[in-house]
């Protein structure tokens, strides 16, 4: 039986340092402060937000939140990002994503300055993350290597897969375990023999959003595999994409849905926040 990577006991101990950090600051009479913007009612986004304000209430991070309707335009929120980019009290900042469709999610990530940027998002930090000097990195992969890190996985010239491209997990997790000395495959698709291709992984990162899709064929005997999805399963409960029953028989590690990867994204929010915090007071 697999081992389970509990995203819940890092994404304490990651939350126990940020919040050392954050006392630290205030000791020196600076406030650590995340502003959030949520536009629209999206049920999901609205759990989302919630739980990033208990985050920050958890660890001592003053958190702002800018609920605007559904109706709101361009001109009002880049507005409102530009007055927050220049309110020196408010280190990090957010827009909560999916936008209405109405606006353009590009524009409004790059007029997020790139030193407040805490989902690194912006196309300058997403530069730096290309070339390996970053400040921030993207809170899910920069969690999954926090993970990966806490329980000594080895990435030394192993092979990792991961599946699914996206700017937001694909593409920077492949970025990451590039940098961190894996032989990366990107599937996706259009990917050919994809489980072939996934059955070469020393340790499979599964981004594809279906619950079911990594099938324990897929899963090399001993291989870590790491789920980044957040599905319901036909019985309604939360999964992942890994076809979990199974693949614990396969893998040497796994991460669990929830409890897993899910918790290490919230987790390195706050830290981003704080490493913003610290980088704006020269620290
Ligand atoms: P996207 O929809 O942006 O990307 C999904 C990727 O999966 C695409 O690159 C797509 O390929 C690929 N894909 C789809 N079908 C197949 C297939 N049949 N074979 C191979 N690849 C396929 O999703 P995200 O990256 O934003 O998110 C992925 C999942 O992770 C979702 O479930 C999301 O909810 C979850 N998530 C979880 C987080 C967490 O904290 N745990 C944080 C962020 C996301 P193509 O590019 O060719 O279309």
């Amino acid at each position: 039986m697999a081992q389970i990577i509990d995203g819940r006991a890092v994404a304490a101990y990651v939350k126990g340092k940020a919040a050392e950090q954050v006392k630290t600051l205030n000791e020196k009479g600076i406030e650590v402060c995340l502003a959030v913007i949520l536009v629209g009612n999206d049920p999901a986004s609205t759990v989302y937000v919630a739980n990033k304000r208990k985050d920050c209430d958890q660890l001592g991070i003053v958190s702002k939140e800018y609920a605007l309707p559904e109706e709101t335009t361009m001109e009002e929120l880049l507005s409102l990002i530009d007055t927050l980019n220049k309110d020196s009290a408010v280190n990090g900042i957010l827009c909560q994503l999916p936008l209405p469709r109405h606006l353009d999610e590009t524009k409004v990530l790059e007029a997020i300055s790139p030193l407040k940027d805490v989902d690194a998002f912006h196309p300058e930090n997403v530069g730096r993350i290309m070339m390996g000097k970053y400040d921030f990195l993207p809170c899910t992969p920069a969690g999954i290597m926090e993970m990966l890190d806490y329980y000594k996985i080895d990435t030394n010239g192993k092979d990792c897969v991961v599946i699914g491209r996206s700017n937001i997990v694909g593409k920077p997790m492949a970025m990451l375990m590039l940098h961190s000395n894996a032989t990366v495959t990107i599937c996706h698709s259009r990917t050919k023999n994809l489980a072939e291709v996934c059955r070469r992984a020393d340790i499979l990162i599964s981004a594809v959003g279906r619950a079911g899709f990594v099938t324990s064929d897929m899963i090399k005997p001993g291989a870590v595999v790491i789920d980044v999805g957040i599905n319901r399963g036909e019985d309604g409960k939360l999964c992942g994409d890994v076809d979990y029953a199974a693949a614990e028989k396969v893998a040497s590690m796994i991460t669990p849905v929830p409890g897993g990867v899910g918790p290490m994204t919230r987790a390195m929010l706050m830290c981003n926040t704080v490493t913003a915090a610290k980088k704006q007071h020269g620290i």
